[in-house]
C-alpha cells in the first residue's frame, strides 16, 4: 500500500473542506518557444503548452475564473486556488505577473495560487513577489524538473540544467511559507527504472513538498510525435507498467510527499500513445491498489 497523501486528502485537511484548481492561461509563453532558448517548445509538449481544453485562452483571467467558479460550483466546490497553468507562469516582467496573479487572487473564494514553471524561470525578483502573496495566501510553486538526469532534459529540449532544478530549489526553499510541487516524467527515452528511483531519490534529498507525476505520452502537434512514427520512442504500453514504475518512484519520495497526479492526462482525440493516457483515474487506481 502507498500511505503518502493525495492532495484532495491534504487540502480536505487543510481547509476543511474540498478545494479544487482553477485552470489558466494567462497569456505566456515559453522561453523554449519565443526563440530566446528555443522555438518548438519541449519534444513532449504540444501547442497548447499544457492548458486544458476547457480554458478559453482569449478570455481574461477574471473571465476564466468565472468560468471555473462556475464550472466547480455545479460540482459542490465553493473554494478555490487560481493554477497559472499553461506556459511559463514566472516568465515575464514582475510588474506583470504581480497584475495578473492579484487578478485572479481578488476573488474572495480564491485561497491560494498554484504557478507552473520551468527551474530556469526562477529568480529573487519574482520569488520577492510569490513569497509577498504567501503571506497571504496559501502558495504553491510547480517546477518542471521532469529529470535530474541531464541526458533526458537535453534529449526531451529542456534547455535548462539538472543544476537549474536544484538552485531553483533551494532559492525557493530558502522563502519559507511556498510549497514545491515538482513536476516529473516517468518513461524518458533512455531512461531506465533505476534512473527514475535516482530522480526521487536526489528530489528528496533536495527536498519538496508535493509530487506531480506523468508517463510519457505522444499527443497530436507535438514535436517527440514525428519521432514515435519513426519507431524510436517507447511507451509505457500498458498502465500495469506504469503503475508499477511510479510506485517504486513514490517510496523513494519522502513518506509525507502529498500526490498531486498520478499520471499525465490527455483526451482521447489527441492522444497518439499510449493508449490508456485518456483514462484519467487508471494509474492513480493501479497505484493505489484500489
Ligand atoms: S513543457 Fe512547459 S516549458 Fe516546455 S514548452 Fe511546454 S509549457 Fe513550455
Amino acid at each position: 500500500m502507498i500511505s503518502t497523501k493525495t492532495v484532495g486528502e491534504y487540502w480536505k485537511e487543510k481547509f476543511k473542506e474540498k478545494v479544487y484548481r482553477i485552470s489558466i492561461d494567462a497569456g505566456f509563453t515559453c522561453p523554449t518557444r519565443d526563440g530566446s532558448k528555443g522555438s518548438i517548445g519541449c519534444l513532449f509538449c504540444d501547442e497548447r503548452g499544457a492548458r486544458p481544453h476547457y480554458v478559453e485562452p482569449s478570455n481574461s483571467i477574471t473571465e476564466q475564473i468565472e468560468s471555473g467558479i462556475n464550472r466547480l460550483k455545479r460540482r459542490g466546490i465553493n473554494r478555490y486556488i487560481a493554477y497559472f497553468q499553461a506556459y511559463t507562469n514566472t516568465y515575464a516582467p514582475t510588474k506583470i505577473l504581480r497584475e495578473k496573479y492579484y487578478e485572479a487572487l481578488k476573488f474572495p473564494k480564491v485561497v491560494g495560487i498554484s504557478i507552473s514553471t520551468r527551474p530556469d524561470c526562477i529568480n529573487d525578483e519574482n520569488l520577492d513577489l510569490i513569497q509577498e502573496i504567501a503571506e497571504n495566501y496559501y502558495t504553491i510553486i510547480e517546477l518542471g524538473v521532469q529529470s535530474v538526469h541531464q541526458e533526458s532534459l537535453d534529449r526531451m529540449g529542456r534547455m535548462h540544467t539538472v543544476e537549474d532544478s536544484k538552485k531553483a530549489i533551494q532559492l525557493i526553499r530558502q522563502r519559507g511559507n511556498i510549497e514545491i510541487v515538482a513536476h516529473l516524467i516517468l518513461g524518458l527515452p533512455g531512461e531506465n527504472e533505476e534512473d527514475m528511483i535516482q530522480t526521487a531519490k536526489v528530489l528528496s534529498r533536495w527536498g519538496i513538498d508535493g509530487v506531480k507525476l506523468h508517463h510519457l505520452y505522444i499527443v497530436k502537434g507535438a514535436p517527440i510525435a514525428k519521432e514515435f512514427k519513426k519507431g524510436k520512442i517507447k511507451v509505457f504500453e500498458e498502465p500495469e507498467e506504469y503503475a508499477k514504475i511510479a510506485r517504486k518512484v513514490i517510496q523513494n519520495l519522502p513518506s509525507d510527499i502529498i500526490i498531486h497526479r498520478f499520471s499525465g492526462y490527455a483526451p482521447k482525440e489527441e492522444v497518439i500513445a499510449p493508449y490508456w493516457t485518456s483514462n484519467r483515474h487508471i494509474a492513480r487506481e493501479l497505484i493505489l491498489g484500489n
